[in-house]
């Protein structure tokens, strides 16, 4: 970005371009998994948690690794037709790394550790080898006590956890809740459940200095804001991921509760698995209640901010390179996005 300004008259001056519509920076998916995107339209909407981790394991041997690997190419060029800068992406394996390598798309990766009975990072160390990638905790029910204070304190690269996302993970500190019966059918012990909740577990493993991205948020209450609240110095963001929860759940994060803690809140997409589309616009459009500055922000300054970014992408600054989109058929006396409404990258 060389300048920025406001004119009078354009229509006369050689070579400039006009748009209907509002600039923006390219924008921030905060949360996604694009090497699931093979499973798009395979696993059936609003079946629940335990139906969503049945279809992934029931169809994720129908596919070669062409096919994965196409599956990923083609979410990442529509990401970038759409004006996607940045993507926090998380993997669980190498299938995605070629197609992120030779991306305009500039990609951060965790490296997901997950699993109640994965004790050592050892079969993940070769992920880390690849460009801007660092390890990540799953979430604060799927890893015991000791390999998740590990990873939470290996590094300083920011983490990304999934976080509240149903109603069973805090029910399985409280012992009882899908969760908790699904481990007992399993015959799966927990040796974390002293930490008494989800969030309590956050800030006695995470270091406060430590920024973290708490991805959905879905059952998250006051109480579990002024825990974590208390104990960051280093920035905590609130990924929202909409059109995920309502593939999956149904249920909806109290954004206006986020909002009226003064919390950064980011968007993200979630995986092609559970969502029908990679596309930004459609989840702000999920978003169209809130001003448009606001979820504007959520999907760009504050997503680059929490991938480290934020010195380069997604504020429309003088010496910033950091893309440009155009967002049109706004509804301009409402200040909001309509179903019509379409992004797309200019530069
Ligand atoms: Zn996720």
């Amino acid at each position: 970005m060389v300048d920025i300004g406001q004119w009078e008259r354009l229509d006369a001056m050689e070579g400039v371009e006009f748009y209907a519509g509002i600039l923006v920076p390219a924008l921030v998916n905060a949360h996604c998994h694009i090497e699931l995107s093979y499973l798009e339209g395979q696993i059936e909407p609003r079946g629940g948690f335990a139906a969503f981790a049945a279809g992934v394991a029931r169809t994720r041997n129908l596919f070669t690794a062409e096919q994965m690997e196409e599956a990923i190419r083609q979410a990442d060029v529509k990401m970038w037709q759409e004006g996607v800068g940045a993507v926090g992406d998380i993997a669980n394996g190498v299938s995605a790394f070629s197609v992120k390598a030779n991306s305009p798309i500039r990609y951060r990766t965790f490296a997901e550790v997950f699993g109640l009975r994965t004790a050592s990072i050892e079969a993940l160390e070769p992920m880390l080898h690849y460009p801007e990638t660092s390890l990540s905790p799953h979430s604060t029910y799927s890893l015991q006590d000791e390999i998740f204070k590990q990873v939470c304190c290996k590094g300083d690269a920011p983490l990304s956890i999934h976080f509240m996302e149903s109603p069973g993970e805090r029910e399985l500190y409280e012992g009882h809740g899908a969760l908790s019966e699904w481990y007992k059918t399993q015959g799966w012990e927990c040796d974390f459940l002293h930490y008494a909740s989800p969030a309590e577990r956050v800030v006695a493993s995470v270091p406060a200095e430590r920024s973290v991205m708490l991805v959905h948020n879905c059952c998250v209450t006051q109480r579990d804001i002024d825990v974590i609240m208390s104990h960051f110095t280093a920035p905590v963001y609130w990924v929202v991921c909409l059109g995920s929860n309502d593939y999956i759940s149904g249920l909806k994060p109290d954004i206006n509760l986020l909002r009226r803690n003064g919390l950064n809140i980011c968007v993200g997409t979630d995986s092609l698995a559970s969502n029908g589309s990679l596309s930004m616009l459609a989840e702000l459009k999920r978003l169209n209640e809130y001003p448009l500055d606001e979820i504007l922000t959520w999907a760009t300054a504050n997503g680059a901010d929490a991938l480290g970014y934020g010195d380069s992408l997604g504020r429309l600054e003088v010496g910033k390179r950091c893309g440009l989109a155009v967002i049109d058929a706004l509804d301009y006396d409402k200040q909001t996005l309509t179903d019509r409404s379409t992004c797309r990258r200019l530069v």
